[in-house]
């Protein structure tokens, strides 16, 4: 903390990992010998910078551009662009930091980072964003290459800022080099299934969580928060798999479908006019309601989704799902729960499926996308989404062998912590004092 002054999601998010490791500290001294939490703590490298920009009405803009460039011992830096008012050092720490495990659990080679800026998107002009995206890369691209760096999207960021941001780079540098930036449009070296890939993912893995309890997702109700990528994505796909999701939210207020979420029209109301929620309770009639008061979590539901932000789902809401018969929460987000709403959900006995594992298709989706620019060529649907699918039984067979060779059958928090943990040490101590 002293080190760190003032980074209070960063020091969560190391806490909530280190929590995990005095058993595995135990087991492994050489770890201790070698320094392996100090150095996995501190950034490799740490990018900030200033993002000057012409608004419509030529106001000079300046914002502050980030990239903490965290740990490359599995492979180069992989990690979003987030871009959204609240963005500081010690948001886009936390997110690096998780970042560096959550690779790790997918078994692919790459490393972790992250990046963004304090740039708010909301009401900016098309043109805004472009200038915005193109000053951005003009100052980044010396940090990226497919072997050194290779951010996506997040909050704020997707395939329109990660398109201006590839132009950019590509006339930089004159090389078209695919493999800079994953998140890519299908005409141009994007792979299928990214756009779906994180919201799939969870909800992949929570099936896996409910099959390991004899269960299934079929007629579960279901709530999602947030309605960007990863929750439209997850209600698509917990829908698909017989399950009514019933609610979902923006920064504005909640909404309650009774009939199930209609997904073309939230589709068409959040992708396609970027308009807020409320403009579906508006169009959908008498099934659904708009809420701005009270929280998304009073909603009863067997199944929580958190996929807007973090710290979104804290101890009262725990307290509420809980009392409502919630059976399973599964993180789309990244540390949408507090850490005693973790706390109380796994002492009742709620299965808890942590965004480090439960997230993850995203950026395995990413490093699938990678393998198909490294070798010229694209992949159709189903064998993506196979390839995610089996990618997400893997990290749950991971973290719940984990967590059971731990002696805490079921805690797939401390399973992904050890998990994704172990095989960074190991080649941290591999590759040497670097
Ligand atoms: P989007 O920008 O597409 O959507 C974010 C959603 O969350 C919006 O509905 C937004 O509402 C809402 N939201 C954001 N901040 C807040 C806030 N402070 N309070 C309430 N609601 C908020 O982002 P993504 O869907 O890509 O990301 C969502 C989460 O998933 C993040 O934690 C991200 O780090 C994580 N994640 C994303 C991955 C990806 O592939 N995209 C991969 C792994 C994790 P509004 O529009 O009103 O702001």
């Amino acid at each position: 903390v002293r080190r760190n002054p003032g980074e209070a999601e960063f020091h969560q998010a190391v806490k909530e990992v280190f929590e995990s490791l005095s058993p595995v500290l135990k087991r492994n001294p050489q770890y201790v010998d070698a320094a392996v939490l100090e150095r996995i703590c501190e950034p490799e490298r740490q990018i900030i910078f200033r993002v000057p920009w012409m608004d419509d009405e030529n106001n000079v803009q300046i914002n502050r551009g980030f990239r903490v460039e965290f740990s490359s011992v599995l492979g180069p830096y992989k990690g979003g662009l987030r871009f959204h008012p609240s963005v500081y050092l010690g948001i886009i720490k936390f997110l690096g930091f998780e970042q560096i495990f959550k690779n790790s659990l997918t078994g692919m080679p790459i490393g972790g980072g992250k990046g963004g800026s304090d740039f708010d998107p909301r009401g900016r002009s098309e043109g805004e964003i472009m200038r915005f995206c193109q000053s951005f890369m003009t100052e980044l691209y010396r940090h990226l290459g497919e072997y050194t760096d290779v951010p996506a999207g997040d909050i704020g960021v997707g395939g329109r800022e990660i398109g201006y941001m590839f132009g950019q780079y590509k006339r930089i540098t004159n090389r078209y080099e695919s493999g800079v930036l994953t998140g890519k449009g299908l005409t141009w070296g994007g792979s299928l299934v990214r756009t779906e890939a994180t919201g799939f993912g969870t909800v992949f893995f929570t099936e896996e969580m409910a099959k390991a309890r004899g269960e299934s997702l079929d007629g579960r109700r279901v709530v999602v928060s947030g309605s960007g990528n990863v929750a439209i994505y997850a209600a698509e796909k917990a829908t698909e798999l017989g399950a009514k999701v019933v609610g979902c939210s923006d920064s504005s207020g909640f909404i309650v479908d009774e009939e199930g979420l209609d997904l073309d029209l939230l589709k068409q109301v959040k992708e396609v006019e970027r308009a807020r929620i409320v403009e579906y309770a508006n169009r959908r009639g008498s099934s659904a309601t708009f809420s701005d008061t009270g929280s998304i979590w009073d909603v009863p539901c067997d199944v929580a989704l958190p996929c807007a932000t973090q710290n979104e789902l804290n101890a009262e809401h725990a307290r509420t799902l809980i009392k409502n018969g919630v059976k399973a929460v599964s993180e789309g987000a990244n540390m949408p729960c507090t850490p005693d709403a973790v706390a109380l959900l796994q002492e009742a006995g709620v299965a808890f499926g942590p965004g480090k594992a439960a997230n993850a298709g995203g950026v395995a989706t990413s490093a699938l996308e990678m393998q198909q620019n490294a070798s010229r060529d694209s992949w159709d649907f189903e064998y993506t989404e196979q390839r995610l699918h089996n990618i997400m039984i893997d990290i749950h067979e991971r973290c719940a062998e984990t967590a059971e060779e731990y002696g805490t059958p079921g805690n797939y928090v401390l399973g992904a912590n050890i998990a994704g943990f172990t095989k960074v040490a190991d080649a941290v101590i591999a590759l040497g004092v670097i």
